[in-house]
C-alpha cells in the first residue's frame, strides 16, 4: 500500500481521540500571567505546558520542559531534521461567547473553545501526525521535534529563550496560520514621531487610534473654532470623499468633532477606513488659528493623505512581485497645545531598505523639526522554488485536493525569526475560525487533514 493510503487509513476514526486529547489543553486558561519560579509566563501557561507534556508522554514521546518556556516532544533519537513550532498560549477570552470559553464543546464536526484553532488544536494535530509516522514504522534518518511554545501572542520570548541555547533545525514549520504555505513575511517599520512646542493659547487637541497595528476607526478633535456653515460644508465634502462619518458637538465657542471610520489590521489598511487621516483632511480645510497645531495638521495631512495606503506621499511607495506593495497606516495620533505624538505602521515591499525607507522618512521628518524613533525589521523570505517548499505543496495537494501555492503576508508568524521557517496550515482560507474573538471554532475534519498533511511532510523531509 502506498504511504498516502497508509496515512489515510491510520487517521480513519481518530476524531474522538483527537478531541479527547485536546480537551484538557483547552481547559487550561493559558493567558499571560505573573511570572513565578519556573513559570516565566504565569500559572495558566505552566498548567497548559504540563498537560501538553503529559499528552506527549502518554502517546509515547520523549518530552521535556525547557525551564517553563517551551515543551518539546521528539519522534526519535536521530539528529533534528525538522522543528514544528506550535503554541499553547492564547489571547484572553473576552466577552460574547455562547459556550464557556475554556471548555471544549463539540457540535458535529465543529469544536468550540479558546485555542481550538489558535493554536492548541493544530498542536495536537501535529503530535498525532508524529504518532502516525511512528506507528506506521516509516523509517526516518532525522528527528522531528515539536516545540510547544508559551509566548507567541505576547512577543515570542519563549523561542528567543529556547534558540539561545539550542540549534535551529534544517527545516522549520508552524501550523499557526493557513494552508497552503506562507513563505514571505514583509519587513516592517513603525516609527514613533513627535514634536514638542511652547504651550500655545490655542486649545486644539486631537486623539485617534488604539494600537500601532490597527487602522483606526475613531478620532476626535476638540477646541475647533469655526462657524457652523463652514464646518457643515467641509464635513459634507470630506464625508462624500472618504466615506468616514462625523459628529459635532458645539462647546462654548468651539466644536468637538468625532470621526467614525472602520478598523482593520494595519497590514491591510484598504480593508478599513482611517478615521485619523479623514479627520486631518477635514481640519486642514477649516480656518484654524495660525500656530504649531495648524502647521502640524497641514504637514500630517500632506504626508498621510486619506486613502494613500502605499506611502506615495511619504515617498516610500515600492512594489515587487513576491511581497507586493508597501502598505502604510497612520495608526496613532495625540496632539494638544504643547505638542504631538504619532505612529505609523508600514509593511514593506522587498524593494524597501533601511536607506530608502527608514532613512528617507527620518530625513523628511527632521526637516519639519520632528523627532523620529523606530527600528527597521527585515523581511523573512524562504525560496518558494526550493525542494522544501515543493515538498510541502505536494503533501498539501495530495491530502487537501486543492491547488497549492506560496503566499506573502504583511503580518508576521511564529517563524518570523526562525531561519528558513515557513507557516504551513493549519486553517483554510474561507473558513472563519473567529480568531482571537468569541466563539473560536475549528473543524475536526480539518485538524485530521492537517495531521495527514504533516505526516506526509514528516515522512518526506526526514527520510
Ligand atoms: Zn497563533
Amino acid at each position: 500500500m502506498s504511504l498516502e493510503n497508509q496515512i489515510r487509513n491510520w487517521m480513519q476514526g481518530k476524531e474522538e481521540e483527537l478531541v479527547t486529547a485536546l480537551a484538557p489543553l483547552i481547559a487550561a486558561e493559558s493567558t499571560l500571567g505573573e511570572a513565578k519560579p519556573g513559570m516565566p509566563f504565569g500559572e495558566g501557561l505552566a498548567k497548559a505546558l504540563e498537560e501538553a507534556l503529559a499528552l506527549a508522554k502518554a502517546w509515547g514521546f520523549r518530552a521535556e520542559n525547557i525551564d517553563g518556556y517551551v515543551g518539546t516532544a521528539d519522534l526519535s533519537n536521530c539528529p533534528d531534521g525538522l522543528h514544528v513550532l506550535a503554541h499553547l498560549d492564547v489571547v484572553g477570552a473576552g466577552t460574547g461567547w455562547d459556550t464557556p470559553p475554556y471548555r471544549l464543546i463539540r457540535q458535529g464536526d465543529l469544536i468550540f473553545g479558546r485555542g481550538v484553532d489558535d493554536d492548541k488544536g493544530p498542536l495536537v494535530a501535529v503530535l498525532l501526525a508524529m504518532r502516525c509516522i511512528r506507528e506506521l514504522g516509516v523509517p526516518l534518518s532525522k528527528n522531528v521535534k515539536l516545540i510547544m511554545g508559551t509566548d507567541e501572542e505576547t512577543g515570542s520570548r519563549d523561542l528567543a529563550y529556547y534558540y539561545a541555547s539550542h540549534p535551529y533545525a534544517p527545516y522549520a514549520l508552524s501550523p499557526d496560520s493557513v494552508f497552503p504555505v506562507t513563505n514571505v513575511e514583509k519587513a516592517c517599520y513603525a516609527p514613533k514621531f513627535s514634536k514638542k512646542w511652547v504651550a500655545t493659547a490655542n486649545s486644539i487637541s486631537i486623539n485617534g487610534g488604539i494600537r500601532k497595528n490597527v487602522a483606526p476607526s475613531n478620532c476626535s478633535a476638540e477646541g475647533i473654532p469655526c462657524d457652523r456653515e463652514t464646518l457643515t460644508k467641509a464635513i459634507q465634502t470630506v464625508r462624500e470623499k472618504t466615506g468616514v462619518s462625523f459628529e459635532c458637538i458645539q462647546m462654548d465657542d468651539s466644536w468637538k468633532i468625532s470621526a467614525m471610520g472602520k478598523a482593520a489590521h494595519a497590514s491591510t489598511p484598504n480593508e478599513g477606513n482611517n478615521a485619523i487621516t479623514a479627520m486631518l483632511e477635514l481640519l486642514s480645510m477649516l480656518p484654524l488659528p495660525e500656530g504649531s497645531e495648524k502647521e502640524t495638521i497641514v504637514s500630517l495631512h500632506q504626508l498621510f493623505p486619506h486613502g494613500d495606503h502605499h506611502g506615495q506621499a511619504l515617498g516610500i511607495a515600492m512594489e515587487d512581485d513576491v511581497a507586493g506593495k508597501t502598505t502604510v497606516t497612520l495608526s496613532l495620533l495625540h496632539m494638544d497645545n504643547q505638542g504631538f505624538e504619532a505612529q505609523f505602521d508600514a509593511r514593506l515591499s522587498l524593494a524597501a531598505t533601511e536607506e530608502n525607507t527608514a532613512q528617507a522618512v527620518y530625513t523628511q521628518f527632521s526637516t519639519l523639526g520632528w523627532d523620529c524613533h523606530g527600528t527597521f525589521h527585515p523581511a523573512h523570505v524562504v525560496d518558494g522554488d526550493s525542494d522544501f517548499i515543493r515538498t510541502l505543496i505536494s503533501c498539501y495537494e495530495t491530502f487537501s485536493g486543492n491547488v497549492g501555492y506560496c503566499e506573502s503576508m504583511g503580518g508576521s508568524t511564529y517563524v518570523h525569526n526562525v531561519p528558513g521557517g515557513v507557516a504551513f496550515g493549519a486553517g483554510e482560507h474561507g473558513f472563519d475560525s473567529h480568531l482571537h474573538g468569541p466563539n473560536e471554532r475549528a473543524r475536526i475534519s480539518q485538524l485530521l487533514k492537517t495531521s495527514e498533511i504533516y505526516a506526509a511532510a514528516i515522512a518526506a523531509l526526514c527520510r
